[in-house]
């Protein structure tokens, strides 16, 4: 089993756990998801609690991440008895970072209060736009005053982390009409943001939707300027960006999504999960009753599982740590790899440091802001 792989762990595992359920399907999506269904919401958490028990081992883990689909939809109980089954495999650090993905319209002060309790530290809400019009254009369910709410709410539930994600560069979206959400999200005080670009995917119903209404984007140049300015107001408000999409406040960067970026290992349970540990990677059955019943036969759920080689798992993890404003340190990778980023890497890696999208010096290298926007191209060598 790939979570079984060799070698000794250098640092704490993560837990993802997917939960595939959505009270209704936004136009953009294409995630792993599915209509909430109540008995297969049953039969699912017990599946994901009996295949935790299963990958049981004494290893320490510091993070678990809810995500979706919408995990929120859940009840406390049902979350609650998922981070026990986690406890009860795993050897949990009292500091343990559980995030919880949670829709504005699935809470409530009550509810919120439930998943405090039920040992969730973290709450990540997909708010997207603070623009009714927007929100109804992307088919979110929820208004911009629910999303408001929602945030006030997880603060009287106890909450002291709080992060919120947007969308950028939506379908006749102007300039000034993201910078209002960005502003919006600044007087709602969440403590941690992530912000996107909204990914058109060939199949997905909004391509039909903006074909109907005549909705286009802006030109590139101006999601440069989206991109740009919501940074800069981002940082005027105390937030420091971390990674291409993220910014935080002191200390409450994502332990979890870090891990990701660090190359670091984490398990990962529920349909179309992915982990990855020593050079592994794998991923389960992406639909949900297959992975329902595939643990339930006392079967393997997994789809498809790779060992990567050394060059491989090197160009992976400079990938994901370019994306970091720390950047890599190349001394931690040579140690890493037995390999010399730059001899590998320094001739296709010359036209972004003489185009001023990377920085190279004795820390290591790293991205310009310039950079991070033309990321796609900078990290063309890795792949
Ligand atoms: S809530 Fe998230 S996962 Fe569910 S349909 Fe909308 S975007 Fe997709």
């Amino acid at each position: 089993m790939p979570a079984r792989a060799e070698g000794a762990e250098t640092t704490p595992l993560g837990l993802y756990l997917h939960i595939p359920f959505c009270s209704a399907i936004c136009h953009y999506c294409n995630f792993n998801r599915g209509l909430i269904d109540e008995p297969l919401r049953a039969a699912y958490v017990d599946a994901v609690c009996t295949h935790i028990g299963r990958e049981a081992e004494p290893v320490a883990v510091d993070t678990i991440y809810f995500g979706g689909g919408t995990p929120s939809l859940l009840s406390p109980v049902e979350i609650a008895r998922l981070i026990d089954a986690c406890r009860s495999a795993f050897v949990l650090s009292a500091e343990t970072e559980i995030t919880m993905e949670a829709n504005p319209e699935t809470v409530d002060v009550q509810r919120l209060r439930g998943f405090r309790e039920s040992g969730v530290t973290r709450l990540s809400f997909g708010v997207q736009s603070f623009r009714d019009d927007e929100l109804k254009r992307l088919g979110r369910v929820h208004t911009a005053a629910r999303a408001r709410a929602a945030i006030d709410e997880a603060r009287t539930a106890g909450f002291d982390n709080v992060s919120v994600d947007l969308m950028m560069w939506l379908p006749g979206q102007s300039v000034a009409q993201w910078l209002e959400s960005v502003d919006a999200l600044i007087a709602a005080g969440p403590d941690h943001a992530s912000l996107y670009l909204l990914e058109l995917y060939p199949n997905a119903p909004l391509q039909e939707v903006m074909a109907r209404e005549q909705w286009s984007r802006t030109p590139d140049d101006d999601a440069a300027d989206m991109y740009e300015d919501a940074m800069a107001r981002l940082e005027g408000a105390g937030f420091r960006q971390y990674e291409i999409s993220n910014v935080a406040r002191t200390g409450r960067e994502s332990r979890h999504n870090l891990k990701y970026w660090r190359d670091s290992g984490w398990l990962a349970f529920g349909c179309g999960a992915h982990g990855s540990r020593h050079g592994r990677r794998w991923r389960h059955v992406a639909e949900t009753r297959a992975y329902v019943d595939r643990v339930a036969a006392g079967a393997d759920p997994i789809a498809q599982s790779r060992t990567l080689d050394r060059e491989t798992q090197l160009a992976e993890a400079l990938f994901m740590g370019l994306r970091l404003v720390d950047g890599i340190a190349e001394d931690t990778y040579r140690a890493r790899f037995d390999q010399d980023v730059w001899s590998r890497y320094g001739i296709a890696l010359s036209p972004a440091l003489e185009a001023g999208l990377l920085i190279r010096d004795d820390e290591g290298m790293r991205l310009t802001r310039r950079g991070m926007l033309l990321a796609n191209e900078v990290m063309r060598v890795f792949v």
